[in-house]
């Protein structure tokens, strides 16, 4: 609940960003543990549209929620083994895709470690050193087999697509936006954000990127022009605190326990939701200097890195899209 409410917040801080000459149709919902927003401009059938990705979002979580028992995920994490429909085979293969590009920085097996320090039912707690060396045996996409559409599971490994649903929920929506002939979108679910065409009046979308140490303020805000994702992930989203020591919802598959490194919130802005969301998580489990590097040799995103000391960092290719904050540059 406190991660609705700061969500909403962020939601709140970016809506009069956008001040745009037509009035949206707009709604509201809650899915995936988040508050959404559509808002639609110049469309006919903008409030049909708008309900229409509702439904397909809802869709998307039946078959990917870990919790609700009946989901395709959850079955097959419950019996090692099922059925995937294609749409969330396309979506395992991809995350696969991309666990290996970022070398499994981005982990989908990793959920017995999310269950065991408690993020799935808010039952936090801090393991034992036994006990996450046990369910790291079964943390690795090499525990995964695949022939068709039947998916295999070695003993004790399970699924998670909390890294990649949003963002892949948003590109779905943006697609079936664009199908149905929308010219202006934008989708903001949870800390995803995902524009589609151009606003009516012309001007730059205005996306606010959360200040992590303030919650109530923007770090930044970012220009962007036509369809695109924004995605940020950060520690400050989901955590709990123990002995003094916070412990955050994202995972260093290597060491089984949430990430301690030395970034505060990483932005991607990339062409499709999917791969924002996959590398939003994966840069941050990466650190500074390898979430640079990684950068440097890819051709298919930019990123926005506040360190824990509070310094902004921006790819090149984001340099004269950013207000209202100080910045320095990577360059390749
Ligand atoms: P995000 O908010 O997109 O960064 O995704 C974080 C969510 O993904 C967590 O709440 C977990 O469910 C899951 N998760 C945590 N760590 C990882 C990781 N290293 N790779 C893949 N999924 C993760
Ligand atoms: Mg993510």
């Amino acid at each position: 609940m406190k991660r609705s409410l700061a969500l909403f917040a962020v939601l709140l801080l970016i809506l009069p960003l956008c001040s745009c000459a037509a009035k949206p149709a707009e709604q509201s919902f809650f899915a995936m543990n988040t508050v959404m927003s559509v808002r639609i401009w110049h469309d006919d059938g903008a409030a049909a549209d708008a309900a229409a990705v509702q439904a397909l979002v809802n869709t998307l979580e039946r078959a990917l929620s870990v919790t609700n028992p009946g989901s395709e995920i959850a079955q097959l994490n419950g019996t090692g083994s099922g059925t995937l429909s294609d749409d969330t085979l396309y979506l395992l293969e991809k995350t696969l895709a991309l666990s290996a590009r970022t070398g499994s920085a981005l982990d989908p097996t990793l959920y017995p470690i999310v269950r065991l320090w408690g993020f799935t039912t808010d039952a936090f707690r801090v393991p034992s050193e036994e006990e996450i060396a046990a369910a790291l045996k079964s943390i690795g996409t090499e525990h995964i087999t695949q022939s068709g559409n039947t998916v295999t599971l070695a003993d004790g490994t399970m699924l998670d697509f909390g890294a990649v649903a949003k963002g892949y929920a948003a590109q779905k929506s943006a697609e079936f936006l664009t199908r149905s002939g929308v010219e202006a979108a934008m989708l903001s679910f949870g800390g995803n954000i995902q524009t589609v065409g151009s606003k009516p009046d012309g001007t730059d979308w205005k996306i606010g990127i959360q200040d992590p140490f303030d919650a109530a303020s923007n770090a930044a805000v970012l220009s962007l022009s036509g369809s695109g994702a924004v995605v940020t992930s950060g520690g400050y989203q989901r955590y709990f605190e123990e002995n003094g020591e916070t412990y955050c919802h994202i995972m260093d598959p290597k060491t089984g326990a949430p990430v301690q490194g030395d970034l505060a919130s990483v932005t991607i802005v990339a062409p499709n939701g999917m791969l924002a969301d996959g590398l939003s998580t994966a840069l941050y489990v990466m650190g500074f200097d390898d979430a640079c590097e990684f950068w440097r040799t890819s051709d298919d995103f930019e990123a926005i890195l506040i360190t824990n000391a509070g310094d902004i960092y921006i790819t090149e290719g984001l340099d004269g899209r950013i207000d209202g904050a100080q910045y320095q540059v990577i360059t390749r």
